[in-house]
């Protein structure tokens, strides 16, 4: 393990962001105490038949980290790196960001340690089916509403509806979002993070003056979030896409990409590396190219103390969660990089996952044009309402979002009162 793996803790960082912006707040310190930690977590050890005819075990965990604002609402994540930490951090930013949009809802996350590029998918449907008895009676439409996160799909999403709704004898698809439109899925929900991700971009650029038609942008992550952020800020911005990565490496071509024979090439190769019209670089290497629009759409901690003094771009719109230090944001903003923050600027998959779990609720179902005119809207005013506080208490986005989010939170806290 090197250096930087060992003193990372996510969670540590999660509340170092949040004490930064509490101090801005007139909030109970006995209050502040309660938002600092989360409030539920449940730890699983399970057996999984592999195809061989082995047993393996398997950990994973589920954090709900504050529901005083409605149901725990945040994705599950499939990596061998996860960790409760981490999964405790993810939960906490959950809940900013549903606070931070305004949506009915607090937060948690769901990881398992393991490694899905390395199982079939007959594992993967035994692994999830049997995580999502484990965690049973932690979930339901009412009290936690799971979705996809890193390495799970609209797939992962329908074995674990069809787990639950096994067992309880009927279907209730409203217990996941992020499903296949064909079993109470909504539609626009895929494209929802990265098209919040694109009006995130939009929103800094009109605000800073930046040229959409001439900006140049690098995209880190070529998943759900990343590809289709790419996609949507080529089309529907008319900026260049000069650079993308996934887990194996990057490729740069100054005069652009042609996204659609980048995603062919992924998917025959398994990587965008090698793709013929273009330079290799390296993840680190793309993070330092000179341009207008940096996504970061991978994994946490990509942008830290040690290269963020490296960083030539304008704006940062945050596809992935956590993927800047508090280190680094204090040397972006001294060298005046506008980043919009990951409770920000990636909120719009989880505002789509509430149009789901709505839909799911009323048995209804909404038009395309209807859930993007919705999630602009939200993006939008949302965006709005962290530039108001940023410009207000001068202090850079994510300080700005917290603030917001926490001050929320806090005051929903203060009206219920503490039990008993
Ligand atoms: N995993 C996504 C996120 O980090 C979506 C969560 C959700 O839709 O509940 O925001």
């Amino acid at each position: 393990m090197s250096d930087k793996e060992e003193k990372f803790n996510p969670f540590e960082m999660a509340q170092s962001q949040f004490d930064l912006a509490a101090q801005y707040l007139d909030i109970d310190d006995g209050i502040k105490a309660k938002l600092r930690l989360p409030k539920r977590e449940l730890t699983v050890n399970f057996p999984v038949r592999m195809d061989d005819g082995s047993l393996r075990m398997f950990t994973g965990h589920r954090v709900q980290y504050d529901i005083t604002r409605g149901p725990a609402k945040g994705g599950i994540r499939y990596h061998p790196d996860v960790t409760l930490d981490e999964v405790r951090a993810l939960a906490m930013w959950m809940t900013w960001k549903c606070a931070v949009v305004n949506i009915p809802y607090g937060g948690a996350k769901g990881g398992v340690v393991c490694n899905p590029k390395e199982m079939s998918d007959g594992e993967l449907e035994r692994l999830t089916r049997r995580f999502t008895s484990e965690i049973i009676m932690f979930i339901s439409p009412e009290s936690d509403i799971p979705a996809p996160d890193v390495n799970t799909t609209s797939q992962t999403m329908a074995w674990i509806m069809d787990t639950y709704s096994m067992t309880k004898g009927h279907s209730i698809p409203a217990v996941v979002t992020g499903k296949p439109v064909e079993i109470g899925g909504s539609l626009g929900r895929r494209e929802a993070t990265g098209r919040g991700v694109m009006f995130a971009a939009r929103e800094a650029a009109h605000h800073l003056g930046v040229d959409l038609g001439e900006a140049r942008v690098a995209v880190q992550g070529f998943g759900n979030v990343g590809s289709i952020g790419a996609e949507l800020i080529q089309n529907e911005l008319g900026s260049r896409i000069i650079a993308v990565s996934d887990s194996r490496g990057g490729i740069t071509n100054p005069a652009g990409l042609d996204l659609s024979a980048v995603r062919q090439h992924k998917r025959e190769t398994g990587s965008v590396v090698g793709y013929p019209e273009a330079d290799t670089i390296t993840n680190e290497e793309l993070l330092e190219l000179e341009c207008e629009i940096l996504v970061p759409a991978a994994l946490e901690e990509v942008i830290h103390a040690d290269n963020a003094d490296r960083i030539r771009t304008r704006i940062i719109s945050e596809g992935a969660n956590g993927p800047t230090t508090p280190e680094a944001d204090a040397i972006l903003y001294d060298k005046g990089v506008f980043v919009v923050p990951d409770i920000l600027a990636n909120a719009g998959g989880v505002t789509v996952s509430y149009f789901e779990w709505v839909q799911d609720l009323q048995s209804f179902f909404w038009e395309e044009d209807e859930v993007n005119k919705n999630l602009e809207q939200i993006m939008v005013n949302s965006f709005a309402d962290v530039l108001a506080v940023a410009q207000e208490r001068n202090v850079n986005m994510r300080t700005a979002a917290y603030i917001l989010a926490i001050g929320r939170v806090a005051t929903a806290t203060q009206l219920r009162g503490v039990y008993p």
